[in-house]
């Protein structure tokens, strides 16, 4: 195991045998070690800075049926809203007042919102706020889709691959999604020009260290600027209502090696790390993540956008509640700062 971990803090990179070994000879004392090397590089590059997104959950509308996900089209049970172009400006005004400089605009896939709505939206934003960026997280739309997107401002795409083993990831989504075209997604996002980030769950289910392999070789290959991986939390109005939550120490560990791996990465500690453990997203950084994403989405959407059981609801509707997220990361060490919050290639 040593063996390999010096291997990896050396070449940051290992093959499949080799992850799979890393995976499996997860311990709090591997952890430990990666987690001292994934500190120290991301310190070289970032320094103590903790880059905050601000979150706008604008639809929760989909036509996909993702298993474990709690705005599946099949649950009856969630109640729908979107948001209108006026509400999700008026978040970015108010984000932008407490010191946001990146809006993310994440979503079901809602056919209301087309490449005309995104577009328009996207260019306001811009033309309010030149110094911010902008993210899109609005799952697998066509190539010329992402063109037109990018050609209205938009600087970032997250999609995450949610696993690269194609036999887990049919065993996580209906037949009409598949691996095969979510990875051609990420290529064109790539080709076109937006920073891009892919991702996994931590814990979903059939998922193992093969497949956990696959996604750390998908990574290193792939060398995207952003991955966001969280635990896995079951929602109770989903075929995977009965399954068991994936452990915040092993996502901890997996982002410590990710790090690694890429170690200019933009890597959030995230909304599910926190839901599952009250101090879990200063684990998150303290394992060598250097991004948070609070959410600036109104309340009837918080409630609503629930992708899991539980999912921390607590946004930073208030000067005050932003306060208190940077003094909770300031105890840790780390500071958030007002910034966009680029990869510093
Ligand atoms: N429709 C967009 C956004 C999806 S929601 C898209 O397809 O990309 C963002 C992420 O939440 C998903 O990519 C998935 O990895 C995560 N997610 C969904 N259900 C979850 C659950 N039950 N537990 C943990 N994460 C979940």
């Amino acid at each position: 195991m040593n063996n390999i971990i010096a291997k990896l803090i050396k070449e940051h990179r290992l093959t499949l045998d080799e992850y799979k070994e890393l995976i499996c000879g997860y311990d709090e004392k591997a952890a430990e070690l990666l987690r001292d090397e994934a500190v120290r590089l991301r310190k070289e590059i970032y320094g103590n800075t903790v880059y905050i997104r601000g979150l706008i959950e604008i639809s929760n509308i989909c036509k996909n049926d993702c298993f474990y996900c709690g705005i599946r089209k099949s649950n009856k049970k969630c109640e729908r809203y979107r948001l209108g172009c006026e509400k999700i400006l008026s978040c970015c005004d108010y984000g932008y007042s407490l010191g946001f400089r990146t809006f993310v605009l994440q979503g079901g896939d809602d056919g209301y919102f087309s490449d005309d709505r995104i577009c328009a939206l996207v260019s306001e934003i811009k033309e309010k706020y030149p110094d911010c960026a902008v993210t899109l997280s609005l799952g697998e739309r066509s190539e010329e889709s992402y063109e037109r997107l990018f050609a209205a401002g938009a600087d970032r795409y997250l999609l995450r691959h949610e696993t690269a083993d194609s036999e887990h990831y049919a065993r996580l989504h209906p037949e009409e999604l598949s691996l095969k075209n979510r990875i051609v997604c990420l290529e064109k996002l790539k080709k076109i020009g937006f920073q891009v980030g892919c991702g996994f769950m931590v814990g979903s289910p059939y998922q193992n260290a093969v497949t956990i392999a696959k996604d750390l070789k998908f990574i290193e290959e792939f060398k995207p600027d952003m991955c966001g991986i969280g635990p896995f939390i079951p929602h109770k109005d989903t075929p995977f209502s009965n399954y068991p939550a994936g452990s915040v120490d092993f996502t901890c560990f997996l982002l410590s090696v990710i790090r690694i791996i890429k170690p200019d990465i933009l890597l959030p500690a995230t909304t599910a790390l926190g839901t599952l453990s009250e101090n879990g997203r200063e684990k998150g950084i303290l394992s060598g993540a250097n991004v948070v994403m609070p959410n600036l989405s109104p309340e009837e959407a918080r409630s609503r956008y629930m992708l899991y059981n539980n999912k921390l609801n607590t946004g930073v509707e208030s000067a005050e509640k932003l306060e208190g997220l940077k003094k909770r990361i300031r105890a840790v060490g780390y500071e958030i700062v007002t910034d966009r919050g680029d990869i510093k290639k």
